[in-house]
């Protein structure tokens, strides 16, 4: 499967050079991994805060390509949809999936070696077991009395 995330044509390990807030838009967008983790739907905990994944998707997300299927318009069907920007990181991180590369460089991680832009190859997120694809379930299947059976396991 191709990358549908532009990444050429990039600075080699821009990175690890610019902060998050200094990056082209281009730069920005070529952070993602394409993991789909983020369009999961979470638990949170009221008292602790403690935020979970589960694998019980956002109605838009196609579980095989791990993408949104109505990006441009989405809010239109998902209004709470977030927009992920160097401005709004600080108040999104605490729940990004804990492989997601822009929590790791805000929190000043390097990415993994099976990261597209280190490995140059957008199926390696697949292999290394971090995207979503075929790990879904529907939220329109699946009560939430029930989302808590489907919590996943983040790498520490
Ligand atoms: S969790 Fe992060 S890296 Fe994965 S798809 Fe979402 S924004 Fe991209
Ligand atoms: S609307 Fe699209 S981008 Fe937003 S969470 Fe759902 S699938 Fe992901």
């Amino acid at each position: 499967m191709t990358d549908s995330i532009t990444r050429d044509g990039l600075r080699p390990r821009f990175w690890e050079k610019k902060p998050l807030a200094k990056m082209s838009p281009k730069e920005w967008e070529a952070l993602c991994d394409g993991c789909g983790k983020c369009c999961l739907n979470k638990l949170e905990d009221e008292d602790s805060g403690v935020v979970v994944l589960t694998r019980v998707a956002c109605r838009l997300l196609d579980d095989s390509t791990c993408r949104c299927t109505h990006y441009e318009n989405r809010h239109t069907f998902v209004p709470d949809c977030i927009v992920l920007r160097p401005d709004t990181i600080a108040d999104h991180a605490y729940w990004l999936p804990k492989t997601c590369a822009y929590r790791l460089l805000w929190q000043g991680k390097p990415l993994p070696d099976w990261h597209p832009l280190i490995s140059g190859t957008a199926e390696t997120v697949h292999e290394a077991g971090i995207s979503v694809r075929g790990q879904t379930v529907s939220e329109f299947d699946t009560p939430f009395e029930e989302w808590e059976d489907y919590v996943i396991e983040e790498p520490e």
